[in-house]
């Protein structure tokens, strides 16, 4: 049987992803007049969907549901014309200008790639843990779900800096945050600064050597039974909920050897997002960060989508008024915020007026649009970059008509 041939499909923007990042880069993206397709895996609206009460999100004073806000991230994105497919992304190409998508049925060629991939919380792997995970008494977020255990008695599993620094947060909350610890008794995995704060905590209580054996209750959470290491023993522990901070794995295997990761597995992106690659940017839980959450996913989102709008606006102007057609260029490239540059700036004015024929004169003020310059090689400024057959023929750093007429 004749294999059937993979669709292509072009778009300039490819989203891998439809959590609140993936979603928030579309809402840019679309805005921007952008031809964006967002691929999503499982559910869009990604992992703010598994909770019931997302309460910090500004502009919602009475909170909403994860599904309920999500729903909205979509809908907005829909209203500015981005697609949506839901599939699982296999592959990926990130080098070069034109990057490859590839899944079962699609290759998908995009001029920009945003990873929102996110990740998912390491779990024990413990006796009925399914059952209470998320909503019913398992959490994996201080931060969401301390106030709601006001005067509680909460379990915090694990030892690292994670579950030491939320579990103080925790203890303005709760009455009681016991602390499940594998190791032997003072042996803690976080930072001496933080180990001693919690060693020192009144609310906190450290079961030493523990794991947990299994998860208790009917519909909601009741207890955990927690084993000793030592003595084989295992005895239930009365709880209202339980933090597990054991570690968060971020969906990172599709771009292994490909791009910069953090040992961890993290994507690395600066300020702007951008990654190691160009072209390529990285939002929400799955970059290296500070803070996971919906709050912070959007403003990496509505970066990255600005970004993007710029990255391409850049490439089309490099290969139409920069590099492309007959005649010679010459590029200027300045910094407007320099006295020097400005200076220059009548005498590139002069040169234009008086050879419109003989060449094209383009300005690139490196405070707008760095990109330009990087991808002339520029990294001084003022620079002047003569044009010959579609590539840089030369660099004049003392620039002067005489010398520029002379590089024609
Ligand atoms: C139980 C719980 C409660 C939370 N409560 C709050 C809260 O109250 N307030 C708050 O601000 N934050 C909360 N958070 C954190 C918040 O959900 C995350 O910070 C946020 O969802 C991050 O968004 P994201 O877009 O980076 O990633 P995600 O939401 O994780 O979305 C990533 C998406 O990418 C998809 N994907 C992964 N790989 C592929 C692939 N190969 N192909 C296609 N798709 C793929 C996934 O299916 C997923 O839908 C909570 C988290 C949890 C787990």
């Amino acid at each position: 049987m004749a294999r059937r041939e993979k669709k292509v499909e072009e778009y300039d923007v490819v989203i891998i992803g439809g959590g609140a990042g993936g979603l928030t880069a579309g809402i840019y993206c679309g805005r921007a007049k952008l031809n964006t397709l967002l691929i999503e895996k499982s559910l869009v609206g990604g992992l703010a969907t598994y909770t019931n009460d997302i309460e910090n999100y500004p502009g919602f004073p009475e909170g909403s549901t994860g599904i309920g806000l999500m729903n909205l991230f979509q809908k907005q994105a829909k209203r500015f014309g981005v697609k949506f497919k839901l599939t699982d992304v296999k592959s990926v190409e990130l080098e070069g200008e034109v990057k490859t998508v590839e899944t079962f049925r699609t290759t998908y060629k995009a001029k920009v790639v945003i990873i929102a991939t996110g990740g998912r919380p390491r779990v024990t792997g413990a006796t009925n843990e399914e059952k209470f995970l998320f909503d019913k008494g398992i959490s994996f977020c201080a931060t969401c779900d301390a106030a709601a255990n006001t005067g509680k008695d909460v379990l915090v599993i694990g030892s690292g800096d994670a579950a030491i620094e939320e579990g103080m947060f925790l203890t303005k909350f709760a009455r009681k945050v016991y602390v499940s610890v594998m190791h032997d008794t003072g042996k803690m995995d976080c930072n001496e600064i933080a180990k001693e704060a919690a060693l020192a905590n009144p609310k906190m209580e450290f079961l030493w050597n523990t794991v947990v054996d299994s998860f208790e209750g009917d519909d909601y959470l009741d207890s955990v039974v927690l084993k000793n290491l030592k003595t084989g023993d295992s005895q239930p522990l009365k709880v209202d909920e339980c933090f597990e901070f054991i570690g968060y794995i971020p969906n990172t295997d599709i771009f292994k050897g490909q791009i910069d990761l953090t040992k961890q597995g993290y994507v690395l992106g600066n300020e702007q997002m951008e990654t190691n690659i160009e072209g390529v940017y990285v939002v929400g839980d799955v970059k290296e960060k500070f803070l996971k959450q919906v709050a912070t996913a959007v403003g990496d989102g509505a970066i990255a989508g600005f970004a993007t709008e710029k990255y391409i606006a850049e490439s089309e102007m490099f290969h139409d008024q920069i590099i492309g057609g007959e005649i010679t260029g010459v590029v200027y490239v300045y910094n407007a915020a320099d006295a020097k540059s400005r200076e220059l700036l009548t005498v590139i004015q002069e040169l234009e007026e008086d050879n419109t024929d003989k060449f094209r004169v383009t300005r690139v003020d490196v405070y707008k649009s760095l990109g330009l310059a990087n991808r002339l090689g520029i990294k001084e400024f003022p620079c002047v970059a003569v044009i010959k057959e579609g590539k840089v023929d030369k660099y004049i750093k003392n620039i002067t008509k005489e010398e520029i007429l002379a590089s024609i």
